[in-house]
């Protein structure tokens, strides 16, 4: 295809560390923001719509409903020492969470996938290879759609897929077509810079600082050593637990 479409992985790692659009966000701009969608949303859906009710191409960055809740949500995984670590504590604390899964992870580590869905976890499209779909047309970013969740449903057969999140938010075409595919666009309120480690404490006082009623929290549990994030999230949940937090899913419409 084009020169967009390269899969390696060596070129997804490198775009991982650029993580060209993420970082310019700031804690304190929504995604959707900056990151709208180049032409006008779709209003009619390319495929069969999901059974759980209609989709739409706004991408969501917030929870339900307003309070103190808050959505952790994971990107670039599975990753078979961070996510399996991450599973731990977010169990120990009876805590969901949303689950980002790269297409070529997918395929190398589907025992942690098994895992994330028996464990009551959402999971999430996060593409096949990591890649910037910024400019790609709506059918090879279908393809690439579908791809990814039959890797995903390879894993766990009949696993429910109800939500989309570009790498690196470039959302190009995506929003129209993940939503015509069920899925709901998922953006993020905060991110705390976690793929370029700035330390455990550092990390906790980004995400306590930022944290907000209704936020989504884009964090990573693959596509580098995510030690500290986990170390973070062990945390953060309590911390948060007793200030009067819960922890909740983000809305399902934009
Ligand atoms: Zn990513």
């Amino acid at each position: 295809m084009t020169a967009t479409r390269g899969r390696s992985r060596t070129r997804g790692r490198l775009l991982t560390a650029l993580l060209t659009l993420g970082p310019a966000l700031g804690a304190a701009t929504p995604a959707h923001a900056l990151l709208r969608p180049s032409s006008p949303s779709p209003s009619t859906p390319e495929g069969p719509l999901a059974s759980n009710g209609p989709t739409t191409p706004d991408i969501v960055d917030s929870t339900r409903r307003g309070g103190r809740a808050v959505a952790l949500t994971f990107d670039d995984g599975p990753d078979p020492r961070a996510t399996s670590q991450l599973l731990d504590v977010l169990s120990e604390h009876h805590v969901k969470a949303v689950f980002c899964l790269w297409g070529d992870h997918v395929r190398q580590h589907p025992g942690i996938v098994r895992r994330i869905a028996a464990d009551g976890h959402t999971l999430c499209n996060h593409a096949m290879s990591h890649d910037d779909m910024s400019t790609w047309s709506a059918e090879e970013v279908r393809a690439d759609l579908l791809e990814t969740n039959a890797a995903i449903r390879e894993a766990v057969p009949h696993a429910r897929v109800p939500y989309f999140r570009a790498p690196y938010g470039a959302w190009g075409r995506t929003p129209g077509t993940a939503a015509g595919l069920g899925m709901q666009p998922l953006g993020w309120s905060l991110a705390v810079e976690d793929w370029e480690p700035p330390g455990t404490d550092e990390l906790v006082r980004r995400l306590e600082e930022g944290v907000a009623p209704g936020s989504v929290v884009l964090l990573h549990d693959g596509g580098g050593d995510r030690g500290q994030t986990v170390a973070a999230v062990a945390r953060l949940i309590p911390a948060l637990k007793s200030d009067g937090w819960h922890f909740t899913r983000p809305a399902r419409r934009g």
